[in-house]
């Protein structure tokens, strides 16, 4: 199949007329980037003039950005959990937006060790179409004939709840892929997915993986493009096919359906799909079968022109062992999004991962950057220095601050980005980080605070040993699938005849589990994302050598704090050579479906 990629410089013209739209409307929004904010703003305000939380701070109808920034305050999730709360136990009165909440969107960050909900409206899932529509006409003129074939996209829905007022609480994601938008979505040859809605649309993740592995081995030669949403879920794929391939070969040689997979409506649509190919099951078997693994996405799949996965901000972790298993396709990050507000897009999604650079839409809501200081931590006083989308300055680093549509008023995001360059009047960034995050191998996300409570809990069980941890630190062991967290002990052990032995200590890493958050639980327990959380027992005095190490690289010795999370290599590598016993958590955290904030 010939499909040619275009260098970036040199844009291919728009590939159809809805193309050439899409490509106007980026254009049009990017020059007139400050008067679209002014706009937005203004329609908002308006739309939500008469709730009760934009009441309160007395703006009587003015709709400028001078008047609502010197009113209203900047917040956190923190600040507005008591409205989110009466929402979520069925207040429905107008009190954030004015238009009707429809649902909450289940954010990875958490509040207190549950996920934050977002309240969003109906008409939200409109203005996401509105961005994931502009994806297709920006990479159309990068790489050519992709309506030639199909997208290979692992995606999935999660399990949802009800809050107790009674409205649905889930990731977006998931609300996006249960919409009509995207069930009834119109044929468009650029978008073809290889994974029936019906997959997509099962909730058993191992039946879901499975008929989309399926069909992505059945259509192989159609493939042009290998997709999930972060790193981290394409990686689950090839490890899902790891250890399944022999089961699908046989049910790709025979024409049948693995019997474990029950969903009726799935095993419908598999019929249309499934018919007895033994040549095809005994390359997946030769190819499968190899040692080596290396490349096997190109191998799998020949026609590949890219990989769809964000590998930007914590995912960037996955970029060698993606280069080793696609034999190094490029890696394109189209989009930045949250469950609070999609924000933009790539428009050189063909480019380096480290060159990514998205640029925030105007339209999608009003956007603030709060000036973030890398060396000063959080802003000092009262009145933190605000600035508007169109008035950032290059090279410089700012917390997104939005408003949304859905009622969310100068909320910080916690997401810090560098202005990188301009298109049009727009500004582009790179993503720098998420604030306070320690730890994080999929969408978990640990902060500081809870490993440092999941420690105090866990070395509760040593008490009895008469020992206790006197340092630690922590690292991302991504190197296998799924990734596991990786917690380096120094211990004090008063008396060495009773040290705390190996049960105890793989004890400690359950109640280390056990502590963190219910994002990385459900990472353990029900999408087998994250691995078994690991203590490594370091000899007495590692962390005094790690101490001599930084100073010896110009840490001031009065400042020295021991880093909580290392990644720097030289450093592991010192941590490793010092290890005395390794420990794994025996068995899974608990996890259950949370319930949203009980009432009261
Ligand atoms: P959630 O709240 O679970 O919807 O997660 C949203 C968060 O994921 C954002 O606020 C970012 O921290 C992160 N994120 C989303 N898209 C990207 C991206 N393209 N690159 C890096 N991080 C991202």
């Amino acid at each position: 199949m010939a499909i040619e990629s275009v260098p970036s410089s040199s844009l291919s013209p728009p590939a159809c007329e809805k193309d050439v739209k899409a490509l106007e409307f980026i254009e049009e929004m990017t020059r007139n980037a400050d008067a679209v904010q002014e706009q937005i703003l203004a329609e908002i305000l308006s739309q939500n003039a008469e709730t009760e939380y934009l009441s309160r701070f007395g703006l009587k109808g003015a709709m400028d950005r001078d008047t609502f920034k010197t009113l209203v305050p900047v917040v956190t999730y923190e600040d507005i959990k008591p409205e989110i709360q009466r929402i979520a136990n069925g207040d429905r009165s107008n009190i954030l937006s004015s238009h009707p909440i429809s649902e909450f969107l289940t954010s990875s960050g958490t509040s207190a060790g549950e996920r934050k909900l977002m309240p969003t409206i109906h008409e939200e899932l409109d203005r996401r179409q509105q961005l994931y529509n502009l994806l297709m006409p920006v990479m159309n003129q990068y790489v050519l004939g992709l309506d030639k074939g199909k997208g290979l996209y692992f995606l999935f829905v999660k399990a949802e709840t009800k809050t107790p007022g009674g409205l649905v609480a889930r990731p977006v994601l998931t609300s996006y892929y249960k919409s009509d938008h995207f069930k009834t979505r119109p044929y468009n040859p650029f978008n073809v997915y290889t994974s029936p809605n019906e997959a997509i649309l099962c909730a058993d993740s191992f039946q879901s993986m499975y008929a989309q592995m399926l069909c992505g081995l059945l259509m192989r030669q159609e493939v042009l493009r290998v997709g999930a949403v972060f790193a981290s879920g394409l990686l689950r794929a090839i490890r899902f096919l790891q250890i399944n391939w022999q089961q699908l070969a046989r049910d790709i040689s025979q024409g049948t359906l693995n019997p474990n997979v029950t969903d009726p409506s799935i095993r419908e649509c598999m019929v249309g799909i499934l018919a007895p190919n033994p040549e095809l099951a005994a390359f997946i078997t030769d190819q499968c079968s190899k040692e080596d693994w290396g490349g096997i996405i190109s191998r799998v799949w020949p026609n590949t022109k890219y990989l769809d996965v964000i590998v930007t901000g914590a995912m960037a972790q996955y970029i060698p062992t993606l280069d080793y298993y696609s034999g190094k396709l490029p890696m394109a990050c189209t989009m930045y999004a949250s469950s609070e507000c999609y924000f933009g897009l790539n428009l050189k999604p063909m480019c380096k991962p480290s060159e990514v650079s998205y640029t925030i839409m105007p339209n999608m809501a009003y956007f603030e950057f709060m000036h973030h200081e890398p060396d000063l931590g959080e802003p000092r006083g009262s009145t933190p220095r605000l600035v508007d989308l169109a008035d950032v300055e290059l090279g410089k680093e700012y917390e997104l601050v939005i408003t949304t549509y859905a009622g969310l008023c100068r909320y910080r995001v916690g997401d810090i980005l560098r202005v990188s360059g301009f298109h049009n009047a727009a500004p582009q960034f790179t993503f720098v980080r998420r604030k306070n995050v320690l730890l994080s191998i999929d969408s978990d996300k640990t902060d500081e605070a809870e490993l440092q409570k999941a420690i105090e809990d866990a070395s509760g069980l040593l008490h009895d040993f008469n020992a206790s941890v006197v340092e630690y630190t922590s690292f991302a062991n991504t190197k296998a699938i799924p990734g596991h967290y990786v917690i380096y002990w120094e211990l004090l052990v008063k008396d060495p005849m009773n040290a705390p032995p190996a049960e105890i200590l793989n004890r400690c890493c359950l109640a280390m589990e056990e502590s963190l958050n219910s994002v990385y639980r459900q990472g353990r327990v029900v999408d087998n994302s994250i691995g078994p959380l690991e203590i490594r027992v370091v000899k007495g005095g590692t962390f005094e050598e790690l101490m001599d190490y930084a100073i010896s690289r110009g840490a001031s010795i009065n400042q020295y704090k021991v880093p909580r999370c290392v990644n720097f290599t030289p450093i592991v590598e010192l941590l490793d050579s010092r290890v005395i016993s390794a420990h794994f958590s025996p068995s899974l955290p608990r996890w259950t479906p949370e319930r949203p904030m009980t009432l009261g």
